[in-house]
């Protein structure tokens, strides 16, 4: 699926847009700790959008834009993603190894879910988590 030639589509552009309206970076109680530097935002295989907005603290305890997006979809009922996009002002971002586990966990049928990337590229959710787990079973013992 990667390829230089990637041309964004207009339902990619469409899923860009969602998000994008939604970055608007917060300070919350220190200096340090912030919210919406960084939003995302999904569509379902049933063509549904929703979107979030990144908690960043301190302690391990703050979240990702993706996993937020994920918790408004499972609000809706939805667990299945047909595409997922982050971005932040002037960037379109790589989820993070977390966030990808994280979809994968949800439903393991979001390995087939369009991952939009940096440099007009985009990836299938397996092909950014090769040999999972929970969608590999290679590991089988062979004794
Ligand atoms: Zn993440």
């Amino acid at each position: 699926m990667e390829s230089d030639a990637y041309m964004r589509s207009p339902q990619d552009q469409e899923l860009i847009n969602a998000a994008r309206p939604f970055v608007r970076k917060m300070i919350l109680s220190r200096h340090d700790f912030d919210a919406g530097g960084v939003a995302s935002a999904i569509r379902t295989v049933s063509g549904n959008i929703y979107t979030g907005v990144c908690i960043h603290l301190t302690c391990g305890i703050g979240f990702c834009a993706e996993h937020a997006a994920a918790a408004e979809m499972i609000k809706h009922g939805e667990t299945q993603i047909e595409s997922i996009v982050a971005v932040s002002k002037d960037w379109i971002l790589s989820p993070c190894g977390r966030c990808r586990e994280f979809l994968l966990q949800i439903d393991s049928r979001n390995a087939n879910a369009h991952v939009i990337l940096p440099k007009g590229r985009k990836m299938l959710l397996r092909e950014l988590m090769p040999m999972h787990w929970l969608t590999d079973h290679s590991w089988k013992p062979e004794w």
